[in-house]
């Protein structure tokens, strides 16, 4: 089964040619981060309009990439939620277009879907059940995945997501947008244990995450510094920042795996590419004795190889969109 997979919720115009949900033919992305950076974040207005200016050549080139034609598709999967309404509209509508002129099955796929399958394509063993921590930039979920396309979610974030924590204090301390990876880079040169921020814990929610009270005390540490005339070594906080949200990860996601006995484990979205957060996953994994798996970076950030994998199990479930087909901007997963 071979399907053209196309995503545009966000920032990202992206197309991808996926062989039964788990090789991957082309992977395309057309990146729109320098465009948004002069704005410090994502402008929707300004995206929408670049999903349109793209997208064409985008499919154009997956398919080229993937040395096929529109002919060969068995179906088009497209991101329809959760995201940016008038992001989403412009894959949604091209997709319909395809789908209707080309006479080629639909298949609507949940963003969300999209990054937990993420994992399929680079580790032909994984199969569910296994945990999936989802951590990007407007979601923090930790779920069951218990079939193709079902999932219990254990837990999620009370307010803001585990990336827009990242992006809100690189901004705090000047390294702007996008925040994940510059945090990141400067934490190399600083130390984890420097300054001591808050782990929240939730007291009716086990597997349940806060992070607004981690950035608040980042702000206030930063406001306390410029009051006293005290110098702000970036890198420290940047690495203290990350330590604090890195623990509470993976103090939850232990949880998780205990309680509920599954041998494998995987991360996904965009907060997974962080090598940090990874490699004390990674540990703690082994600790616990599950396997652990997650996608290379370029498949942790928005692409549509994952929306690809996700739509093939739809698929050959059965699952077929009509050209009713609408964005959700808040589609909830498991819907
Ligand atoms: P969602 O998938 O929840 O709809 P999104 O699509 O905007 O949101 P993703 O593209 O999955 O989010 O991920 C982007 C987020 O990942 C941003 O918040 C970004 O700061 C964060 N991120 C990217 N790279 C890193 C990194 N190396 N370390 C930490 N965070 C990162
Ligand atoms: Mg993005
Ligand atoms: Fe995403």
């Amino acid at each position: 089964i071979k399907i053209l997979a196309i995503e545009s919720s966000c920032d990202e115009t992206a197309a991808a040619v996926v062989v039964n949900g788990r090789d991957m033919r082309s992977n395309v992305i057309s990146s729109q981060i320098a465009l948004h950076t002069l704005y410090g974040g994502v402008v929707p207005e300004i995206a929408s309009r670049k999903h349109i200016e793209k997208i064409n050549q985008v499919i154009a080139q997956a398919l080229s990439d993937a040395d096929m034609t529109l002919q060969d598709m068995d179906a088009i999967g497209v991101t329809y939620g959760p995201g940016l309404v008038g992001a989403l509209l412009v894959g949604v509508a091209e997709a319909k277009a395809i789908s209707y002129a080309a006479n080629i099955p639909l298949v609507g796929v949940h963003h969300i879907e999209g990054h937990i399958s993420a994992n399929y394509i680079e580790n032909p063993d994984l199969k569910p059940p296994f945990l999936c921590l989802v951590v990007s930039g407007g979601h923090t979920h930790l779920v069951k995945v218990t079939d193709y396309g079902t999932y219990e979610i254990l837990g999620r974030t009370r307010d803001d997501a585990a990336g827009e924590a990242f992006d809100k204090v690189a901004r705090a301390i000047g390294l702007g947008y996008p925040g994940g990876p510059k945090i990141e880079k400067v934490s190399h040169e600083g130390d984890p244990k420097a300054i001591s921020f808050p782990r929240a814990k939730i007291a009716d929610g086990v597997y349940d995450f806060s992070f607004s009270g981690l950035k608040s005390a980042v702000l206030n540490y930063l406001n306390g510094c410029r009051m006293k005339n005290l110098p702000i070594n970036q890198a420290d906080v940047a690495a203290s920042f990350q330590q604090s949200v890195t623990d509470v990860l993976v103090d939850h996601a232990r949880h998780a795996i205990r309680e509920y006995h599954m041998d494998s484990f995987a991360i996904a979205g965009g907060v997974a590419s962080n090598g940090v957060i990874r490699a004390a996953m990674e540990q703690m994994c082994r600790e616990e004795g599950v396997k652990f798996y997650h996608p290379s970076p370029i498949l942790c950030t928005d692409n549509a190889a994952m929306i690809g994998a996700a739509a093939y199990y739809d698929f050959i479930a059965g699952k077929r969109a009509g050209l009713d087909l609408n964005a959700v901007p808040n589609l909830k997963l498991g819907e």
